[in-house]
């Protein structure tokens, strides 16, 4: 048993008081992340779990107590605070009962659940300057601002925000720090992956191209003249590599519908790709990961941002909502190799991710999920028409086919229809 005596803490107890003579083991405890502190950083030991009774690894209940104190969301007001809770020295929280079944919920067992809620500690939890902002809304109300105040004009991605940084509340951050903390947050993700040299990606064309088009130049991205429309990721006039993982994705990318006539082209790379990968953005074990703590406001915010980003794609039509993609495109195309670099300048273990980065000095592209409703994965490269020799080949014999969707890709609409039901 652990020897814990703060002398402070006994008096004045956070939240609940610390339950000194029970044990619990993994199988008690719901939240991955309360699984994964039981694994590896509690000690071996054979002791009766005080809830179901076996002998098997556990952990003293006020040392799981006061890890799990560290994630306490002291700074985290609750938008639909009652007016009642609100005081004018600090203000106040919640009651109790509220906090701990918001902020534990079901990661323990009942029983255990039951123990915490008998000690809680008698007295309404004062918020620190519970008008601020919470890390998440900051960063959610930035990037708010930026899809409002960005503009594409003379080639240029510019922004025209409405309050001088001087004007600012100390919570309301400068859109132009977008750009800065996004690829701070995807770092902290692990968002970055090597696409291996030799990987197909899909690309299909409207009909059947005759035999004179069924070449590299005429199937990969078109030259800058020939697009007159704005793109997800891209403005009219800009040649970006859009492509899929397989070839129904790439279908269903440009609209095409069962028994539509596409010319098919597969494309191989020729290197090793540096990709900001949003389909592999690493996400936090449960509530309660310590390789998360005071990091869980970067995986709130990415998901919807994320979420964002694939609601904005799917409003067809209207270019103006492409701009905040484009701009992001923009930046880490020109700009994202030396900020992530920057902001590993003083990292003494590079992952292969970014040793290649640090090689090549630039990102290749991005990979996302289709907003087709099929989760697959999509690419855009950040190169033009002539600049795609250099990252890829044409695999021979382009198909001239008609589009059926697979069997698998029919499955997979359905499990996504499904999950929505649910
Ligand atoms: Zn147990």
């Amino acid at each position: 048993m652990s020897i814990y005596l703060n002398f402070d803490e006994m008096l004045n107890p956070i939240f609940f008081h610390l339950i000194s003579d029970k044990r619990v083991c993994g199988d008690c405890l719901n939240d991955s992340g309360l699984k994964k502190f039981l694994a590896c950083k509690i000690p071996p030991n054979t002791q009766e779990c005080s809830y179901c009774q076996q002998t098997t690894k556990t952990v003293d209940v006020d040392e799981l107590q006061q890890y799990i104190l560290q994630f306490f969301p002291y700074a985290d007001a609750d938008q639909e605070l009652p007016i009642a809770y609100l005081r004018e020295d600090e203000g106040m929280w919640h009651d109790q009962w509220d906090t701990l079944e918001k902020f534990v919920d079901f990661a323990v067992c009942d029983e255990l659940y039951e123990d915490f809620s008998n000690n809680l500690v008698d007295a309404r939890y004062c918020q620190w300057q519970w008008s601020s902002l919470t890390p998440t809304q900051q960063r959610y109300y930035q990037w708010q601002e930026f899809r409002e105040v960005v503009c594409y004009e003379d080639g240029e991605f510019r922004l025209y925000p409405k309050t001088e940084p001087e004007d600012r509340n100390h919570d309301e951050l400068c859109p132009s720090e977008f750009y800065q903390a996004l690829a701070a947050f995807l770092c902290r993700t692990d968002a970055l992956s090597i696409l291996p040299s030799g990987s197909e990606i899909h690309r299909v064309h409207w009909g059947h191209l005759e035999d004179d088009k069924l070449n590299f130049s005429r199937l990969t991205c078109p030259r800058p003249e020939l697009v007159k429309r704005p793109n997800r990721f891209s403005p009219s006039g800009q040649s970006m590599f859009y492509g899929a993982k397989d070839f129904d994705t790439a279908c269903l990318e440009i609209r095409a519908t069962e028994g539509d006539a596409v010319t098919h082209a597969v494309f191989r790379t020729k290197r090793e790709l540096c990709l900001v990968d949003f389909t592999a953005v690493k996400r936090p074990d449960g509530k309660f990961d310590y390789e998360w703590l005071g990091n869980y406001h970067i995986s709130e915010f990415l998901d919807g941002f994320l979420a964002d980003i694939r609601k904005e794609v799917k409003g067809e039509g209207d270019a103006a909502e492409y701009v905040p993609t484009q701009a992001i495109c923009r930046y880490f195309k020109t700009q994202g190799a030396t900020e992530i670099l920057n902001i590993h300048l003083n990292n003494p273990v590079l992952s292969p991710e970014l040793k290649l980065l640090t090689a090549n000095k630039k990102i290749d592209g991005f990979c996302y999920r289709s907003s087709k409703g099929t989760e697959r994965t999509c690419y855009v490269l950040f190169c033009g028409n002539e600049e795609s020799t250099e990252m890829l080949e044409l695999v021979p014999s382009p198909a001239r086919t008609t589009f059926h969707p697979s069997p698998t890709l029919q499955e997979s609409v359905e499990a996504m229809l499904n999950a929505v039901e649910k």
